[in-house]
């Protein structure tokens, strides 16, 4: 019951990249910075592994961002000349690629850290890779014209690394999916069928993570004009429930999101976040055994797994762990609870 694991990302060493930044420069090129991503991925396994995580991540030490980690190993984009761009409908601008060409994978895309994780750990692992729908929202077409045909475009590569990672013994493959709750209509439409190519022919376990985004200001500002309750999940879960998505990962403490909105994902793992990433005050393990608790009036005890809200890669590392060790306490504490 209540198994641990985190949404993705985690802090990355001062030695790797800038600190505190969502797009940090990259502090050592070529070789050395090679290795200096695989010695990052490995400490951070090494925490969660200390702290006590069952199922453990890569802290997605070796890319710049969720999204443009991926991006970066797709031939038909151009990375030299970047545009600025209102994502998250228009929540906030970036600095993004642009689509030139028709797409395909240069080659592996995450095949070192899922090699060094499964090397090196006797736990589960999960992989996260960034959602079509997320990707699509966070680049500029200039070939496709047409923003389903490009997001099947890109679950096709999707799903060849994801057949892949599979291959290499990753246990949990999760996609990405904050445009979801911006653009729930469109998650009916043509969403889900995105993330169903992803996963096709997937044998592992298959996870999305929809969620109000980092603890970044554009965010904390776009949640505090979305009123008393939070309604989006409303629109997406009963559509993710029908899907073949085996888990979904969500945000819930410290959000206004109403908790009886998680008895839609009937049948679907709940990964509950129960760790607040747009704070740096760190819950109790009561706080997050509550949390636990009030989604078992609404998801069964088997179904239910402990969670962060999101990613941390811009948080301090001192907070970060000292989250990812309230985390598992917390679970433990809910599982003598409900023992
Ligand atoms: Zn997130």
């Amino acid at each position: 019951m209540f198994e641990t694991s985190i949404a993705g990302s985690l802090p990355k060493p001062g030695w790797l990249a800038e600190t505190g930044k969502l797009w940090p420069r990259w502090l050592a090129d070529g070789e050395a910075l090679d290795r200096a991503k695989a010695d990052a991925t490995l400490l951070r396994l090494k925490l969660q592994e200390d702290a006590g995580v069952d199922v453990i991540g890569d802290g997605e030490q070796s890319r710049q961002h969720f999204v443009h980690g991926f991006l970066e190993a797709v031939e038909g984009i151009d990375f030299d000349n970047k545009v600025k761009m209102g994502i998250r409908n228009n929540r906030y601008d970036a600095m993004v690629p642009q689509v030139v060409g028709p797409l395909k994978l240069r080659g592996r895309v995450h095949q070192a850290e899922a090699r060094l994780l499964r090397a090196h750990t006797a736990r589960r692992i999960k992989f996260t890779l960034p959602g079509p729908m997320t990707i699509v929202d966070t680049i500029a077409d200039r070939f496709y014209g047409d923003r389903i045909r490009m997001a099947m475009a890109f679950a096709d590569l999707l799903n060849q690394e994801a057949r892949a990672l599979e291959a290499e013994g990753v246990d949990v493959i999760q996609f990405d999916e904050p445009a979801f709750n911006v653009y729930m209509e469109e998650v009916r439409d043509w969403g889900i069928e995105a993330l169903h190519r992803a996963i096709d022919g997937l044998r592992c376990t298959t996870a999305v993570h929809i969620c109000y985004g980092y603890g970044i200001q554009a965010n904390i500002d776009w949640k505090q004009s979305l009123g008393g309750e939070w309604r989006q999940y409303e629109v997406v879960f009963p559509a993710l429930a029908q899907s073949r998505i085996n888990q979904v990962s969500l945000e819930c403490i410290g959000s206004r999101v109403p908790i009886e909105l998680l008895g839609l994902l009937e049948g679907k793992d709940v990964l509950l976040g129960v760790i607040d990433v747009a704070t740096d005050t760190i819950e109790t393990p009561a706080q997050v055994a509550d949390t636990i608790a009030r989604a078992l009036t609404h998801v069964p005890a088997h179904k239910l797994f402990a969670c962060t809200n999101c990613g941390m890669a811009p948080m301090s590392r001192d907070v970060a762990l000292a989250k990812l060790q309230v985390l598992v306490e917390g679970a433990k504490l809910a599982r003598d609870r409900h023992a």
